[in-house]
């Protein structure tokens, strides 16, 4: 698959560059930090990037090869971290850009790791349970050396689970020995932390709810939309109608639904466990990812894949307050015509970084074998993240800038200090 770029966009599939993309942010705020060329180069340029033939045996008897990645972009501050993907449009370069987005989200909420990405380019919606198995034991197999609970561990991401991190668990610990701290996101069972499935989509409702707080307000009472009802989508939509609010519009990736009253959640998660889709959801209206976007809504949380507020798209977008439970949602230039408009946007490597802290957490309880209850698990993950809100907050105020930009700063400026530390 080309990665070639023209201009910013890549020629293979007319998108955004993403890696492309994110250095763009990251120079943003390099520049507001006059930070030295040399450091610029040494942040921006991923540490290992491993590309492995991934050979799998198909039910049908063929042995069909994949494509996997694992890219290791910064490991200044701990060990590299950060989930693995499977998705069809998994490339070198969505990789790099995911993997630069850990190292700054792990940074800015203060956990002691660099930042990963991995993934497979394939379809795991059309793949049977054996399937994935085979193809997770032969990519965790192919990039084994280079794991490790002191020196990268991966968790999941779209299109992966808690069982996919039990075979990965499983597979690294047949080779190496009992090992469950080289991934987070396990089942509780195999030493997963409780809160962890719940984890991006809490972080994401406490950001909202520490935006609000600023303003003295709180989500009773607001509507929302959401696009996406994966792990993050679905629980975002849960934790807002628990504290209240109202969401009004969630689509994925087979359709919508649109109810101005408020959707009634709980049995919305009735007919997608069964159904597999929110659409055909009763005493609804139809509604589409596009539509989604550019509802009147009192908050907008983009949670499925990236790239979707666009420069065309933007100019239409009402929502005062954008929740980035996506990984870069906003294309850049669509990101300076919100913030142009006062439009708020959360960015992703704060709103959606609840997941990371609470692989943190599991990892951490991995490594002494003491287990935490949940209570314990949200106490501490609404204290990183509402810790973080207020350095964001103060950040942007102090440098009259966007909540995106002040982010990137403070956690260019964790890593800068680290590497610049740890010397050559
Ligand atoms: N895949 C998640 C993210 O993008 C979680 C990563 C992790 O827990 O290591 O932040």
């Amino acid at each position: 698959m080309s990665t070639r770029v023209t201009g910013r966009y890549k020629a293979s599939t007319g998108r955004y560059n993403a890696f492309e993309a994110v250095n763009g942010l990251f120079d943003k705020s390099a520049d507001r930090l006059n930070m030295p060329e040399w450091l610029r180069e040494v942040l921006k340029t991923p540490f290992r990037e491993v590309t492995v033939a991934v050979p799998v045996r198909m039910d049908s008897g063929k042995i069909h090869v994949y494509t996997g990645y694992r890219i290791q972009h910064n490991g200044a501050r701990g060990p590299w971290k950060g989930g693995i993907r499977y998705h069809p449009e998994v490339d070198k370069d969505e990789v790099r850009a995911l993997a630069s987005l850990m190292t700054w989200k792990t940074a800015l909420l203060d956990i002691p790791f660099g930042g990963a990405k991995g993934g497979v380019a394939c379809d795991p919606m059309n793949m049977s349970m054996t399937e994935l198995e085979r193809l997770t034991r032969k990519f965790v197999a192919r990039i084994a050396i280079v794991l490790g609970p002191q020196r990268d561990i991966p968790a999941p991401d779209m299109g992966t689970d808690g069982q996919v991190m039990a075979w990965l668990m499983d597979e690294y610990s047949s080779r190496r020995g009992y090992s469950p701290g080289v991934v987070t996101g396990k089942p509780i069972t195999l030493g997963g932390s409780q809160g962890r499935v719940t984890a991006t989509a809490y972080g994401v409702v406490i950001a909202a709810d520490a935006y609000y707080k600023s303003r003295n307000e709180t989500i009773s009472g607001k509507t929302c939309a959401i696009q996406g009802f994966g792990n993050v989508g679905s629980y975002a939509a849960h934790f807002w109608h628990e504290r209240g609010g109202k969401v009004i519009a969630v689509t994925d990736v087979k359709g919508g639904v649109y109810n101005e009253k408020g959707l009634d959640i709980p049995a919305l998660f009735t007919w997608f466990n069964e159904k597999r889709t929110v659409a055909g959801f009763p005493s609804a209206d139809v509604m589409n990812n596009q539509d989604l976007l550019t509802l009147p809504v009192d908050c907008l949380i983009p949670a499925a894949i990236g790239d979707v507020i666009t420069p065309d798209n933007c100019g239409n977008i009402k929502a005062p307050l954008i929740i980035e439970a996506a990984n870069h949602p906003t294309m850049p230039e669509a990101d300076e015509e919100l913030y142009e408009r006062g439009i708020v946007v959360i960015p992703d490597i704060l709103a959606n970084a609840g997941g990371v802290t609470v692989s943190y957490f599991e990892w951490s309880q991995n490594l002494t074998q003491f287990y935490w209850d949940e209570e314990r698990v949200n106490i501490e993950l609404e204290r990183k993240m509402r810790k973080a809100y207020l350095d964001v907050q103060t950040m942007a105020r102090q440098e009259k800038c966007s909540k995106r930009t002040a982010a990137f700063m403070l956690a260019l400026k964790r890593v800068g200090e680290a590497e610049q530390q740890r010397g050559n």
